[in-house]
This record gives C-alpha cells, sequence and structure tokens, in this order.
C-alpha cells in the first residue's frame, strides 16, 4: 500500500510498504480522510518530537476492513475515528485520570504509523463508531474537535455568558461552534483575515474583530467597545505572542482564560501577575484530548457542528508531502488528504 513517510527531518516521501495486519485486539481500517494539521509540518521541521520512520497523521477516520480474533465491539464494515493519543493507562497522571500527560503517550501519526496512508491499524480501544451515513470526510474532525472540547470544558462557560476566540483558523471556528452549543449567547472572533471573519458569523459568531484595526482590547473592553467590562472566558487559539498576551486584558474581573494555542517552545510572553492576582483571572491551558474523543464523535455523527465550510481542500496522497513540507496557503482552513480519491 501506499504510506506518506517521514524518514529523517525535512524527508518525507510517499513509499510502497507492506499493507498492516491487525494484532488481537486491533482494527484495520481503511482511511477515508486524514487532515493536514499544524504538528504535521512541525514532525517535518523536526520542531516536534517523532520516531521516524513513521507515517504521518493522526485526524483521520475511515471504514474497518478486517479485526483481530480479540475485537468485540467492531465488525467490518463499520466507520470509525480513531483517538491518536494512546496513554499507558499505569503511570501517575493516567492513575489520576489525566491520561493527556501520560508519561508514556504515544501517539498514532507521531510514533507510530498513522492516517496519510492507504490503511492504518488502530487499537479497539482508540476507536468510536461513526455513522455509515455521514459525509465520510467529516470523521476527521473528530480529533481537532475532541481537542477543542477539552478547552471549552475547561472554559466553564455559562448559559447567557459572552466569550471572545482569539484566531480563526479549524481551531477558532470550531470552538466558536462550540462555545455557542455551551451556552454563551456573545461570541466574539478576532482574527484578520475578513474571509474567516465571514465564515465565523456564518458558523455562530455574534460578532469578529479585526485583529490589526487598532488597539483590540480598547476595541472590545474600551467604553464604547463591544464587551466595556470584559468577557466572562477568553480562548486563545492562535497560538502567537501577541494574543496569548492580550487574552487576560480581554477577560472580565475574575474571569477565565483558556490557553489552546501552542507556542514555540522556550519562547516567552509578557504577562502581568499583578493584574492577574488582582482581577483573580483564571488562567488554565488545555492540551490534547482527554475523554472528550466519544463526544467529540457523536458531535460528528449528529451533524451537530458545521464542517464543510471548514474543508477548504481535498488532496491524494501523491501530493501529500509537497502539502505538509510547506505552510499552508492563505486562507487555507483545513486540508484533506482523502487516499482513495475518486
Ligand atoms: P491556524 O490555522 O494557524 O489558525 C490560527 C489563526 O490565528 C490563523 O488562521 C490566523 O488567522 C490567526 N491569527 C494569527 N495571528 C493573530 C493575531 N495576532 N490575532 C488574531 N488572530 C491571529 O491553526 P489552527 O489549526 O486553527 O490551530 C490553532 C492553534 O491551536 C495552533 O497553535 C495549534 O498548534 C493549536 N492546537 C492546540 C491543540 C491543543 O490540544 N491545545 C490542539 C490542536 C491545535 P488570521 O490570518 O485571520 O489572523
Ligand atoms: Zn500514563
Amino acid at each position: 500500500m501506499k504510506a506518506v513517510r517521514l524518514e529523517a527531518t525535512g524527508e518525507l516521501f510517499l513509499r510502497d510498504v507492506a499493507k498492516p495486519a491487525p494484532g488481537p485486539d486491533e482494527l484495520l481500517v481503511r482511511i477515508e480522510a486524514c487532515g493536514i494539521c499544524g504538528t504535521d509540518r512541525h514532525l517535518f521541521l523536526g520542531e516536534f518530537p517523532s520516531k521516524p520512520p513513521v507515517t504521518l497523521g493522526h485526524e483521520f477516520a475511515g471504514l474497518v476492513e478486517a479485526v483481530g480474533s480479540g475485537v468485540t465491539d467492531f465488525r467490518p464494515g463499520m466507520r470509525i475515528t480513531g483517538d491518536p493519543n494512546i496513554a499507558c493507562g499505569r503511570c501517575p497522571e493516567c492513575q489520576r485520570g489525566r491520561v493527556n500527560l501520560c508519561r508514556n503517550l504515544r501517539a498514532i501519526g507521531i510514533h507510530r504509523d498513522g492516517g496519510f496512508a492507504e490503511y492504518v491499524i488502530v487499537p479497539q480501544k482508540q476507536a468510536f463508531v461513526l455513522p455509515t451515513d455521514i459525509d465520510p470526510l467529516h470523521g476527521a474532525f473528530c480529533e481537532p474537535l475532541a481537542c477543542c472540547l477539552h478547552g471549552v470544558d475547561l472554559a466553564d462557560i455559562d448559559a447567557g455568558s459572552s466569550v471572545v476566540v482569539l484566531g480563526g483558523g479549524v481551531i477558532g471556528l470550531l470552538v466558536v461552534q462550540l462555545a455557542r452549543l455551551a451556552g454563551a449567547t456573545r461570541v466574539v472572533l478576532v482574527t484578520r483575515s475578513a474571509e474567516k471573519r465571514r465564515l465565523a458569523e456564518s458558523l455562530g459568531a455574534t460578532a469578529t474583530v479585526d485583529a490589526n484595526a487598532g488597539d483590540l482590547v480598547e476595541q472590545l473592553t474600551g467604553a464604547n467597545g463591544l464587551l466595556p467590562a470584559g468577557a466572562d472566558v477568553v480562548i486563545e487559539c492562535a497560538g502567537v505572542a501577541e494574543t496569548i498576551e492580550q487574552a487576560p486584558a480581554l477577560a472580565r474581573r475574575g474571569g477565565t482564560v483558556v490557553i489552546l494555542g501552542v507556542m514555540p517552545q522556550g519562547v516567552k510572553v509578557g504577562i502581568e501577575p499583578f493584574d492577574l492576582l488582582f482581577r483573580e483571572i483564571k488562567l488554565v491551558n488545555s492540551f490534547l484530548n482527554p475523554f472528550t474523543h466519544g463526544r467529540a464523535a457523536d458531535l460528528i455523527a449528529s451533524g451537530t457542528i458545521r464542517i464543510d465550510p471548514l474543508i477548504s481542500r481535498r488532496i491524494g496522497l501523491a501530493e501529500a508531502s509537497e502539502a505538509i513540507g510547506n505552510p499552508a496557503p492563505s486562507g487555507e482552513i483545513r486540508a484533506l488528504v482523502v487516499p482513495h480519491l475518486a
């Protein structure tokens, strides 16, 4: 079968490899779609540790083709989404239920072969059923949605509250939808691109703001701003120093700031502890998808989250290496690798 293999930093190639066979507790899954995420680009550039040679791709869904002898809950023909993050279950963090912080975390598409291939092997405990009558491409959004769900869970959004979302990429646009579902009545998305702001408004943002149109804190929390008292919740989804520094200033007294964006390792930002303390700002970080993948699958299965506008392009395996090895074209929300592209 064909697979997109990371062989060393900066060396990503389409290769012919043996079609894998499932172990006793594993599923052989025929990939229907696998999303290209910023992490894949970091892995390519060696900015994120991996274990080459390995097939990349951790945002995947597909059809079960065969099951191992010990598999009880899945049959060939079922559509599944895989939670790529495999916790050991035994380390101190796993024992406290903090599986995303597992000391021995191993991820499909990072440490073991992933979804930029015709087939992938998925341990049955990592698989979640999707209906066969949904759009097969939507399943590839369960993983990013599960990460967003964890962030929105940590935000403790009350019905009627106000939320500011910083960054209008796929994460920000999913968070906007989840914040509305959680009961926020005002959801303001901040991003520079006018196209992404229009998209956010069509997906449920009650207002949008251009990050480049003057001082953001003044635009939002100034006397004539959209939220003069500040937001109940601010969710940072851009992963740049500017938005991480802006986030606490946009929150109301006693408000919550959730950081979803990933900054490069070693980079420091300016945060004012005095302000955080005297306004008792709750600053929390959200990492991966602990126990949220099943709920994400249910949200996708039920069509509750709008996915179609987030799909910018579909490409075959032959174009995947180039797409991963280059920055995303401007305006792109999500590119999907569709191995069996008709
Ligand atoms: P993305 O496509 O790069 O989206 C980030 C967006 O932020 C960009 O589209 C950009 O849009 C906007 N932006 C950049 N600078 C800005 C600024 N100064 N003010 C406002 N908006 C700004 O990335 P993504 O896939 O949506 O992911 C977002 C972040 O979440 C990344 O850092 C990613 O690594 C992280 N992430 C975290 C987790 C987790 O578990 N915590 C999981 C998945 C992803 P404009 O050009 O319109 O400004
Ligand atoms: Zn563990």
